[in-house]
């Protein structure tokens, strides 16, 4: 179906479309309009978010609502408060010119006599969350009796987020002959059971491949150490100045630790989890919105209820329980013809569950590195550049300060002063990656530094640690240097410690009191013509400083 006009809906409701600017039906409502004009029956609909599922449902249950009759027609569930109030305003956009249409929200967590009272003025479509509106149903004033339709939208989301029973009781009350739409991104076995017991021969829609994520979507994985998941986090946010994300974790600790050291470290950044009131999660979704906040640190529900899915990047600080909740996530960037980008930052021995949601996925997620600090310091100098090249500079206002600004500045040049404004804006992250390491890690094989040190080392000896300028990209494993020191060092039978390799360096431990030794037989070795050093390892080189604030003192941040 091409036009909304093929439907046969009411002329009402046509205008109201047009008034909307929905010029011709998404491929879902197309489907279920085709599917409504023929007959009416229950159906099961698969299609990811911003589909247009909303008017897919509200289209023909508004098609049949007689104005006169002012007792509950529809009974439309949706897993939250903001998900609940956005279809509640969509259908009141589509039955505006409908007179004597009306329709009613309801939810947990606000005063349920007003409700009560709303629900004696007749509306015909009554949207709620199932714990209200089972609620509403016990005492007696929600009535089902003449219920024609239920709507569980995002009903797969509703199953995990564990109103299963509610969801049981609420169709078991209706009428038999109730028509059912279950709307859904994913189809798990537990809907397939409820689908089994409360729909009749449903017919099943399904719009894309409801295994794909979206197709602009991008996915790469980072394989970094425990203890560098942070950094990681950071160097990728750092990465991209111009950034609009959210942050999975799985657990509303996490959400809150992530978010308090985002903010120390100067990002603009808020948190998004149960912990919040109403109120809170209401504002912090405003700010998002609004871009007044780049990065929303989230759990899977309490992103649900956020209607944004044009981010540039979708980052899974931690992977979900289940595979369809990651393509969820991922489904929220590449959006509109635009390509995202779906970060996934593991801990090597979690290559496993990569794997298995490339399966369900159907799509490659490309291992990819965290970038260096001299890449990510490259990166924010340009765009540094271009904002500046941006700046609006013709105020009257400015016009007025430049006297004073131009003799202050008077004994500068031009080339110093482009010098010392790089250097105000760019010096606290060059300070900041100026001892960076590599913190990749590759998948499937690393132990965290502790453990591996322990292995090697044995107890009553004392060892230095030692900088060594040979590393992964030498094509160096553990045991090619294991042959390599015992070749240099002049001194035979000396313990070695733990060996650490990173990318193009790495960490050895010799048995203490053969530093002297062991440097200046390095020093009178080469490896493919270059010359190879050794030098104790001190803290500083081990560890760069993580915390330093630099976007505190960054102007460059709205
Ligand atoms: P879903 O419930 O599948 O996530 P929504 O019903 O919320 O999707 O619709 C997503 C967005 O697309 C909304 O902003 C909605 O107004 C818009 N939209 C829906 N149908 C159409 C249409 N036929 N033409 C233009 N925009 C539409
Ligand atoms: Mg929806």
């Amino acid at each position: 179906m091409n036009s909304f006009q093929e439907a046969n809906l009411k002329a009402e409701i046509l205008t109201a479309l047009e008034d909307m600017n929905f010029q011709k039906p998404t491929p879902i409502q197309s489907e279920v309009l085709a599917l409504f004009r023929e007959d009416i029956r229950d159906c099961i609909a698969l299609a990811q978010t911003g589909t247009g599922k909303t008017a897919a449902f509200s289209l023909p249950i508004l098609n049949s609502i007689n104005p006169g009759d002012q007792s509950v027609k529809a009974i439309v569930l949706s897993p939250t408060r903001e998900l609940a109030l956005q279809i509640g305003n969509d259908v009141f956009d589509m039955s505006k010119h409908l007179s004597g249409v009306n329709n009613l929200v309801v939810y947990g967590g606000s005063s349920i006599s007003q409700q009560i009272k709303d629900l004696r003025k007749g509306p015909q479509i009554v949207v709620g969350t199932p714990g209200r509106t089972k609620d509403l149903i016990n005492r007696g004033k929600l009535k089902l009796e003449e219920v024609e339709w239920v709507v569980l939208d995002e009903a797969d989301e509703m199953l995990s987020m564990g109103f299963k029973e509610d969801l049981e009781y609420i169709l078991s009350q209706t009428p038999q002959d109730r028509t059912v739409l279950l709307f859904s991104a994913t189809l798990p076995k537990e809907i397939r059971k409820i689908a089994n017991k409360y729909l009749k021969s449903p017919l099943e829609i399904t719009v894309g491949n409801r295994n794909e994520g979206a197709k602009n979507v991008t996915h790469k994985y980072f394989s970094v150490r425990r203890k560098d998941k942070y950094p990681a986090l950071k160097r990728l946010l750092d990465m991209h100045p111009d950034i609009y994300s959210i942050v999975f974790c799985r657990t509303k600790r996490e959400t809150n630790d992530i978010a308090a050291r985002l903010s120390t470290d100067g990002y603009n950044s808020d948190t998004l989890n149960g912990d919040l009131t109403q109120s809170q999660r209401d504002l912090v979704m405003q700010k998002f919105r609004d871009k007044q906040v780049q990065i929303l640190v989230a759990t899977d529900v309490a992103a649900r209820g956020l209607d944004v899915n044009d981010l540039t990047h979708v980052i899974n600080y931690k992977l979900p329980d289940e595979n369809e909740a990651y393509v969820h996530r991922s489904g929220r960037t590449g959006r509109a013809g635009k390509s995202g980008l779906s970060y996934i930052i593991i801990e090597p021995g979690e290559i496993g569950k990569v794997k298995q949601i490339e399966k369900s996925l159907g799509k490659t997620i490309e291992a990819a590195t965290i970038p260096s600090g001299m890449d990510i310091c490259k990166v924010q100098l340009r765009d540094f550049i271009n904002k500046v090249k941006d700046t609006e500079d013709s105020t009257q206002e400015l016009e007025n300060l430049l006297p004073e600004i131009n003799e202050s500045l008077k004994d500068v040049s031009k080339d110093e002063l482009i010098k010392k404004l790089v250097a105000h804006e760019i010096n606290t992250l060059l300070d900041y990656y100026k001892d960076d390491i590599d913190i990749n890690v590759e998948p499937g094989k690393a132990r965290s530094s502790k453990e591996g040190r322990s292995r090697n080392r044995k107890s009553g000896v004392e060892y230095t640690r030692f900088f060594l300028n040979v590393g992964r990209r030498d094509k160096y494993q553990k045991k090619n240097l294991l042959e390599l020191i015992n070749k240099v060092l002049t001194v035979k039978g000396i313990d070695i410690g733990d060996i650490e390799i990173l990318k193009s360096y790495s960490f050895i431990e010799l048995e203490k009191g053969h530093e002297k030794m062991a440097i200046s037989a390095f020093k009178n070795t080469r490896l493919k013509g270059r010359a190879l050093s050794l030098e104790v390892a001190n803290k500083r080189t081990d560890k760069p400083s993580r915390n330093r604030k630099f976007r505190k003192n960054s102007k460059r941040r709205r």
